[in-house]
């Protein structure tokens, strides 16, 4: 298939590429996996997204596959009533998409300062990127309804320091996970993240990102935040 570099995208100067789905993988009832080729020309960040576009829709969706990966992958959460993640979770594999990018700044700066990885949902994609592509060492906190949904458990028990699942309902008694918390990673900054200055990388649902930013402005003041907002 022809995936030459066709024009520069709608925005922020991406360049618009035509791709197909290769494969497709459920991570639970509510989120997949969808593998796309790669064309030559593409390259981006970890913590980038991409911009996929059918008919009338463009949405953006995180990479989860490094930049050295000979394809590309994003982690989608299926929104019933959406116009576009219900198509991607329906698509015959062969099928063909247009994409711009990439886009976004919310990559990984080193420095000094413990990292805190805050993931709501899918917003878990960047980090599963970064954590792919070498980043180590920082501090996960991943919100999610079920144990179910801890997307990318056995990769960020790896790599991360502290991989602190937060999970809104309590997991059956035998299905404990190992050092999980029950209730929101908002509650899990206010009581139980000790006091110092960190990097935060925040990522999910809008209302999870307030909340978070402003605990961290109360609580960790001279930190520094990074945010990616989903909705
Ligand atoms: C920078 C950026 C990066 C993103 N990266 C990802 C990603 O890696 N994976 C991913 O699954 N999504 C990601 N999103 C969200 C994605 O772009 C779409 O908004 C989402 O897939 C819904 O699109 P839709 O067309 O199916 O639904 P729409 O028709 O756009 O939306 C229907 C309704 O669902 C709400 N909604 C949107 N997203 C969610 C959600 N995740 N959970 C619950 N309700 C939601 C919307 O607010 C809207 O009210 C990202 C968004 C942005 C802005």
């Amino acid at each position: 298939m022809n995936d030459a570099t066709r024009s520069p995208g709608p925005n922020r100067g991406g360049m618009n590429y035509m791709v197909e789905l290769r494969q497709r993988r459920w991570l639970s009832a509510k989120a997949f996996e969808i593998e796309l080729s790669r064309p030559t020309a593409f390259e981006f960040k970890a913590g980038q997204t991409i911009l996929l576009i059918h008919a009338n829709n463009a949405r953006h969706y995180n990479l989860v596959s490094t930049p050295n990966d000979p394809y590309l992958e994003t982690c989608v959460r299926l929104v019933r009533q959406g116009a576009l993640s219900p198509i991607l979770a329906t698509a015959e594999i062969g099928s063909t998409f247009e994409f711009s990018g990439p886009y976004g700044y919310f990559t990984f700066n080193s420095s000094a300062h413990p990292a805190v990885f805050v993931a709501s949902g899918t917003g878990i994609a960047p980090f599963v990127c970064m954590g792919r592509s070498g980043v180590k060492n920082f501090i996960l906190l991943h919100e999610a309804r079920s144990a179910e949904e801890l997307y990318y458990q056995s990769l960020f028990r790896e790599i991360a320091s502290q991989y602190v699942p937060c999970v809104l309902e309590a997991p059956p008694a035998d299905l404990e996970l190992a050092g999980a918390f029950h209730g929101p990673v908002a509650e899990f900054v206010r009581d139980r993240l000790p006091p110092a200055n960190y990097d935060f990388y925040l990522c999910g649902r809008r209302g999870m990102v307030r909340e978070v930013t402003l605990l961290i402005d109360a609580r960790f003041p001279a930190s520094r935040v990074y945010t990616e907002i989903f909705d």
